[in-house]
This record gives structure tokens, sequence and C-alpha cells, in this order.
């Protein structure tokens, strides 16, 4: 349907084809499919490329946040700081081990959370933080690090869109406590199918993750504390191992589509392309452009009409949720993720994007672009 798609998994197989089918081929004839040798290798080589001492696969990138933060202290009863700006995933986490997410704001410039505003949203309930690394770039963090150490509070990361991305030199997952991956087949490292990692430098953390995901055994059939069934697949490790070699290089890719597009479009009045603070390095999970509200959904029509696919993340920010009503929060709460929501999309940026693609985009937001005095007439 869409001539130029938000992302094109076809085009990235066909690049890793003969290799990852060969991989698989290997773990069918092994059949070895739960926890064996792919996944340990893949720990091993996620936790170096991260810069941490440990990792722990498991079964996705929500049981990555959940596992990492329950490993943390968090438990039912406490508060855990995170933005409504992010995917349903990071709150849910919270929410599933019976806590309760505490938000703040983010910065509308990077769409991450507002460090200035955590401090006083703490409370003597806080138990975690979890900043999200959205669309590939990193929070800033060195604040958040300070006030989190200074009162003993935990940091988690989300960096289900962000492998890859660095802060000051160190990559996404080193910065806190601990970091959680997801290889949700659209993510920048995506697996054939659902799975996670926590990365970490703390051994308590690292030792408890590794108990949960397999109901709390360390040795078979003794169960020291109650766990869960969140275990990556060796299959998909084998495949990840693969797409691991080539992440940097998509990533190079992916900034190589991003420039091309800030070239053409930060000339454009109205149009506010990224913003990238200067100690970071992004890895354009999204490429999205920040538009006046009355416009954003008209664009959406003109490039779907146009056969160029763009999407909205997120359209609905999570403290006015109809599951989170119950939190008390209300519309005017969070003005800047509420804006985000409204002002917001995300174009195709994936590696694999050809130059021609590239091109027939930007002339397509060009002819928008030159379209915006009629439509606001209107
Ligand atoms: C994808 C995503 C998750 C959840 O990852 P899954 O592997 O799908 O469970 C969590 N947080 C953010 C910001 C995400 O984009």
């Amino acid at each position: 349907m869409y001539n130029t798609p938000l992302l094109d998994l076809k085009a990235q197989y066909k690049s890793i084809r003969k290799e990852a089918n060969a991989a698989i081929k290997k773990v069918l004839d092994e059949q070895s499919f739960i926890l064996g040798k792919d996944v340990e290798e893949l720990e091993e080589e996620i936790a170096s490329y991260c810069g941490t001492k440990h990792a722990v696969g498991v079964a996705s990138g929500t049981d990555a946040i959940q596992l990492a933060l329950r490993a943390a202290g968090v438990g039912s009863g406490d508060e855990v700081i995170t933005v409504p700006f992010t995917f349903i995933a990071t709150a849910e986490a919270i929410s599933n081990l019976g806590a309760r997410p505490a938000f703040v704001d983010i910065d509308i410039k990077t769409y991450t959370m507002d460090p200035r505003l955590v401090e006083r949203r703490m409370t003597d309930k806080t138990r975690a933080i979890v900043p999200v690394h959205l669309y590939g770039q990193c929070v800033d963090m060195d604040p958040i690090i300070k006030v989190a150490n200074s009162r003993g509070i935990k940091i988690v990361e989300d960096c289900a869109q962000a492998i890859g991305a660095a802060y000051k030199g160190r990559k996404a997952g080193s910065l806190g406590d601990a970091g959680a991956i997801s290889f949700f087949p659209s993510k920048n490292l995506g697996a054939f199918g659902d799975g996670g990692m926590v990365v970490t430098d703390d051994e308590d953390i690292y030792n408890d993750v590794k108990l949960m995901r397999v109901h709390g055994s360390a040795s078979k059939y003794s169960h020291s504390i109650l766990g869960y069934n969140s275990r990556l697949d060796n299959l998909q490790a084998a495949v990840l191992k693969i797409k691991l070699k080539r992440l940097d290089g998509w990533a190079e890719k992916r900034r190589e589509n991003a420039r091309f597009y800030n070239t053409h479009f930060s000339k454009l009045e109205r149009i506010t392309v990224p913003f990238v603070a200067p100690h970071n390095v992004h890895v354009y999970h999204q490429y999205v452009l920040m538009v006046d509200s009355k416009l954003r959904d008209k664009f959406i029509e003109y490039l779907t009409a146009n056969g160029i696919e763009s999407r909205v993340y997120y359209p609905i920010p999570l403290h006015l949720q109809q599951c989170y009503k119950d939190l008390g929060y209300k519309k005017g709460d969070f003005p800047n993720s509420e804006k985000a929501c409204l002002s917001t999309l995300a174009l195709p940026v994936y590696p694999e994007l050809k130059k021609s693609d590239k091109k027939y985009v930007v002339e397509k937001v060009k002819e928008f672009h030159k379209k915006v005095h009629i439509i606001e007439r209107e």
C-alpha cells in the first residue's frame, strides 16, 4: 500500500538471509531452544557492546524493565518516576509490580525526561527512576544520576529504542543501575519474534534477574524466590548475534538519512527537525518532526496520499490513558508531553532506505510545506 513504508524488514532480512538461515538451521539441528549457547554468547557480546559487566536475556523489553526494577527493590506501594510520553510498557512494568508510576514531563526539544523536574517529584516512597531514551537519544542523565545517588534511588534505563546510543561517551544501558533492551522486531536490533535483555554492572541485580527469569530457581526444582518464565530463545539469540555485527553500520545509515532530511527540512519554517544534544550520539530509532498541531494530521494525510508512511509515536500520553484513570491525572498536567502527542510525526529513516526514497520524501514534504498557507486559510 505504501511505496515508501516506515520500515522495511524484508529488505534487512534479504541482506542477512544466508547467514540467518544457516544459524537457525544449526539451532534446529541441535534442538536446543531455551537459554542455549547462543544466548550465553549474545549476553557476553551485548554486555561488551553496552560497556557493562553483565547481561541477561529475557522474553521481552517489557520483562527486562520489570525484572530489572524488581531486582532493584521496587515492589508494592513504591513510586517510580518516569515520563508519560513513552510506550505503555514503560509504565506497565512499574504497575505490574504493584508500584505506581509518578510522571514528570519531558523536555520539548529532546522529547525525553526533563531532569530539572525529577528531584521535586521525589517522595518517601520513591524507589526508582526509569528514564526513557526515546527515539534513540539518551536522556540528560548526569543530573538525574546525581539526585538519585544522593537519595539512594535506583535508575533503570528504558533502552528499548536506544541500543548503541551514547551519552558523553558512555553507552545507553551503562549509565544507570541497569538498562532494559528490547529485541522486538521493529527495534534497531530486532529479533524474529519477542526478546529482551537486562544489562548491568550490579552483581545483585544480575543475580536476581537471572534467578527471576527461570522461576526463581538456581538449580532445578529448587526455588528461592517466586519468579517468572521469561527467557530468551536460542533461535532469537542466534539471529541477534548476526544482526549485532551490523548494528553500528545500520545506525550510521540511520544518521546519514537523518542528516539528509535535516539539510532539507531545517530551512523550512514551522517544521522542527530533531534536536540532538551536543553530548549525545543519536541512533534514530525514529526520525521525528514537529509541526503545528493544526497541520499535523493534514501532513500525515498528504504523505499517505503520496504513498509515504508516517506515524505518531505517541498519540495519547500515558497520564490520559483510560488504564491510568485511577492515578488521577488530568489534561494539562504535562503540557510538553501533550504537545508532543499532538504535533509530532515519524518519517521513514530505516537503514535500507534508498537514495531515491529519501529524495521522494523530501520532495513531498516540501510540496506540503508550500501548501501550508493555503491549508491555514481553509
Ligand atoms: C518497545 C518498547 C518497550 C517494550 O519492549 P517489548 O520488547 O515490546 O516488550 C518498552 N519501552 C519502549 C520505549 C519501547 O519502545
